[in-house]
């Protein structure tokens, strides 16, 4: 490894060539080292300190196979990973996914990305994140309880309230938080805040399950109120339906916003008169109880139904993709912009390709996940203090501080992303550096770890 590095070919070719064949990561360290290496350059305290090369870097990789049983009695093998990739600000803290794409790559990928994110919520959390190939889709809930009981016994050696914080993310909800730590306080002999996103009867935060969501909108009013706009009457897509989707919907429509569209992996419903709460509760049980598709809306409300198909090339002025990564390529981000798309605000983590990244930051508001949909783990951040205080705050009280919090984000985006004439903000780049600032002034005073 090089000492100082400021060239970002030099740096990627290094890096590509120390983690071979992970994509997902490559993409995500060059998304955040094409704004702060330009950033370090001649500042005299990141001389020789090596920082980026040491941030890309994980603290640790732990690699486990998770042994179960089926419903049929066969004995299945899947593969558990947790990054906990640097906690140089405050215990290791980051989602589980459980996920038949997950790879050690795509976790290093929202790991690193997660460090920048915590960051920015201003909390005492490092980066990290877990998970497994392992898909609950379509098993029943012994068998996703005996996974996650498997999957905990080993996990359980690495992770507490002061170590290494889990929580939820896609394919992980309440049901597979409840079993996880129902294991943990067996292994562990120990009721603590090893987890959050856990039931309100048992430690969890009120607000958690809608955090996400509704603050990827509190991060999208701040936008539109620096261009002294609003959010009244724009029509938006959304993407997913899941966790982050719904309760995306959800503030849109109290926010006064039409929200049109909302999507899974088959396809995507537009509902043209707009998702209303009525709808949207309808939705939601389909979703989180009767674990139903997305096409089962269109027929009971009579919208289109497109299947195998995005959301992007229906006319919207906000777009908010929450489904999953690479979901939003070039093409589609052109046809967004066409169509007179005002701003776009990441749910989920890294959604826009690079292509569609470049585009977007150029032609109109863009904010990347790592500064938009912090709500999820700033709450979580909540739940770790109430837990440490064995107390818990009201879900007005936790809502105040989420929006507190995403507005911080917002400001910290635009002091280090507003451009020479103080108009136009890059958020992108004000999240990297706002969000490696604070990294970076933590790893120079602990000495060289
Ligand atoms: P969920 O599992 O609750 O929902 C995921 C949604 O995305 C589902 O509608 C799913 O459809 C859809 N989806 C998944 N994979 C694909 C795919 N390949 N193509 C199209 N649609 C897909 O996950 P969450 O809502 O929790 O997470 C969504 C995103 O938000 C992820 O990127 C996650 O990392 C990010 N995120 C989540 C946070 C949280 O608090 N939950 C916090 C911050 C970020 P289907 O049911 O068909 O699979």
């Amino acid at each position: 490894m090089s000492t100082l590095c400021t060239d970002l070919d030099t740096f990627m070719s290094g890096l590509e060539k120390r983690n071979p064949g992970q994509p997902e990561f490559h993409a995500a360290v060059k998304e955040v080292a094409a704004d702060v290496l330009p950033f370090m350059e001649g500042k005299k305290e990141y001389k020789n300190e090596c920082l980026m090369e040491r941030l890309t870097e994980p603290d640790r990789v732990i690699s486990w196979r998770v042994s179960w049983k089926d419903d049929q009695g066969n004995v299945r093998a899947d593969r558990a990973w947790r990054v906990q990739f640097s906690n140089a600000i405050g215990p290791y803290k980051g989602g589980l996914r459980f996920h038949s794409s997950v790879t050690k790559s795509v976790l290093k990928f929202l790991g690193f990305e997660q460090i920048f994110k915590n960051s920015l919520t201003g909390l005492p959390m490092g980066g990290a994140k877990g998970g497994s190939n392992f898909n609950p889709k379509g098993k029943s809930d012994d068998e996703v309880m005996r996974f996650c009981q498997s999957m905990m016994t080993e996990m359980h050696r690495y992770i507490g309230p002061e170590t290494d914080v889990p929580a939820g993310d896609i394919g992980v909800g309440a049901r597979e938080i409840g079993y996880l730590f129902g294991q943990y306080k067996r292994m562990a002999n120990q009721f603590n805040g090893a987890l959050t996103g856990k039931g309100l009867s048992f430690g969890g935060s009120a607000g958690r399950t809608e955090a996400t969501g509704h603050g990827v909108v509190y991060f999208m009013r701040e936008m539109m109120r620096d261009c002294d706009d609003d959010l009244e009457g724009k029509t938006a897509l959304v993407s997913g339906s899941g966790n982050v989707a719904l309760y995306c919907i959800e503030k849109l429509i109290t926010q006064g916003a039409k929200p049109v569209t909302a999507s899974d992996s088959s396809g995507f419903i537009y509902d043209k008169e707009g998702i209303t709460r009525d709808k949207l509760e309808w939705l939601i049980d389909l979703k989180e109880n009767r674990r139903g598709r997305i096409k089962e809306y269109s027929e009971e409300f009579g919208c289109e139904y497109y299947p195998d198909k995005t959301p992007w090339q229906i006319p919207g002025d906000l777009a908010f993709p929450c489904a999953t990564q690479n979901e939003l390529l070039g093409d589609d981000a052109k046809a967004l912009v066409k169509n007179g798309l005002i701003a776009l605000a990441e749910g989920a983590n890294m959604p826009c390709t690079a292509d569609a990244q470049h585009i977007l930051r150029s032609e109109v508001l863009y904010a990347p996940g790592k500064a938009s949909n912090a709500g999820g783990v700033a709450v979580s951040g909540l739940e770790q203090s109430q837990n440490a205080q064995h107390s818990s705050w009201s879900r007005e009280e936790v809502d105040e501080r989420l929006k507190k919090i995403m507005t911080n984000i917002h400001d910290k985006c635009a002091e280090y992303g507003r451009d020479g004439h103080g108009t136009k903000i890059d958020y992108a780049r004000g999240a990297n550096i706002g969000g490696f600032v604070k990294v970076a002034d933590a790893l120079l005073k602990c000495g060289v770890v």
